[in-house]
């Protein structure tokens, strides 16, 4: 089988994109668990505030761009074990936004990155998505499925560069036998994401604790399966330990899945908001379903264990806390 228990003895471990919203979960997660994180990030998307208070001597943090190689003996002095790579722009109005940078640091970033694992015989786990599924003909998705992705669309610039990162980790594993591992993440939560990040959770939140009205793009039809993050950085460390033959890629997600229109429901009532609904127009190419299959992630033994009502729980609880709002 492929998944591995690995002793917890302590490593060295560089997360790019670890001031992010992934990223800062995964960072304080393997902290806790006594190892050394170097942290690399541009803070395009990511805060700051989300790791400043990291008061560790195992912590260190490198303002960097992956698009640009990483003068690794000028930071760096020791051997680096394991490479997370979650540094990419990852909610749609962001990308949108930048999509050149968004393709750089899809490609160029993840050359960079793959080349310094291959200087330190470090494992490399890319940070794929359920993107690259795209406008899914095949429902859920599994791993062996190709997907359905407009190639030069406004979304292109996110899909198409992970696809392509997909690729670039596969023919380093091929041609070099660096140890590449690939998750394709689909729609996760929880706190540390940016209030302002754009993407549903975030957005449907802070409307209803604002008590503004829920914009639900297009009639609420379309579905989305929700993880709660710490499933989620669960998910990355056990594909990060399985076999060096196994690259994946894996889907990691809950397969629950919900409408758009049920998840604004629910948020609602959570909050206990007096929110109207409201229908904007829906973005370009927005898939219409998502839902992964995760057989071949319970064979790493992972499911995900925190349901959308817990995790929403603790989600709204965080961002009570840290946004201004009235009641
Ligand atoms: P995020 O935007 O919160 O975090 C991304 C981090 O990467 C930020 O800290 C950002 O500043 C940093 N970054 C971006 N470009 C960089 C560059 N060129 N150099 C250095 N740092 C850079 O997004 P997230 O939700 O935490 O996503 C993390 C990873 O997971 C991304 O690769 C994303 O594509 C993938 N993913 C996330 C989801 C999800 O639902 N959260 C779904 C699918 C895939
Ligand atoms: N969405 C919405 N209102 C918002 C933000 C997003 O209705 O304020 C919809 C969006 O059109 C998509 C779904 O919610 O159908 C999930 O969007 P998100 O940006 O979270 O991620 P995606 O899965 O599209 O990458």
């Amino acid at each position: 089988m492929i998944a591995k228990k690995e002793k917890k003895i302590m490593k060295t471990i560089l997360i790019a994109g670890g001031a992010g919203f992934i990223g800062t979960n995964l960072t304080k997660r393997l902290l806790n668990e006594e190892n050394n994180i170097i942290c690399i990030d541009n803070f395009h998307t990511g805060k700051l505030k989300n790791i400043e208070n990291i008061k560790s001597d195992n912590f260190k943090l490198i303002k960097h761009d992956i698009i640009n190689p990483l003068k690794i003996d000028e930071k760096i002095d020791e051997k680096i074990d394991e490479i997370y790579n979650l540094a990419s722009p990852a909610s749609p109005p962001h990308y949108q936004a930048a999509p050149l940078q968004t393709i750089k640091t899809n490609i160029h970033g993840v050359f960079n990155l793959l080349e310094l694992a291959k200087e330190n015989d470090a494992k490399f786990l890319q940070t794929s998505t359920s993107e690259v599924y795209g406008e899914p003909l095949e429902h859920p998705q599994k791993e062996s499925y190709w997907g359905n992705v407009n190639p030069n669309g406004f979304r292109s610039c996110y899909d198409e560069s992970k696809r392509c990162s997909e690729s670039i980790c596969m023919n380093y594993y091929r041609e070099y036998g660096t140890k590449v591992k690939i998750v394709r993440i689909f729609n996760t939560y929880g706190p540390y994401m940016d209030p302002k990040d754009g993407r549903v959770v975030t957005n449907f939140i802070i409307e209803a604790l604002k008590n503004e009205n829920i914009t639900i793009y297009g009639d609420g039809s379309q579905t989305r399966s929700f993880c709660y993050v710490d499933d989620m950085v669960e998910g990355l460390i056990r594909m990060m330990g399985t076999d060096d033959d196994f690259t994946g890629p894996v889907n990691l997600g809950n397969p629950e899945e919900f409408s758009i229109l049920e998840f604004a429901k629910k948020v609602i009532e959570k909050t206990n908001s007096s929110s109207n609904i409201i229908n904007c127009p829906l973005p370009h190419d927005d898939p219409t379903q998502r839902k992964p299959d995760i057989a071949l992630a319970k064979r790493m033994d992972w499911k995900p264990e925190i349901k959308l009502d817990e995790g929403l729980d603790k989600t709204i609880e965080y961002y009570k806390k840290i946004i201004d709002y009235q009641i």
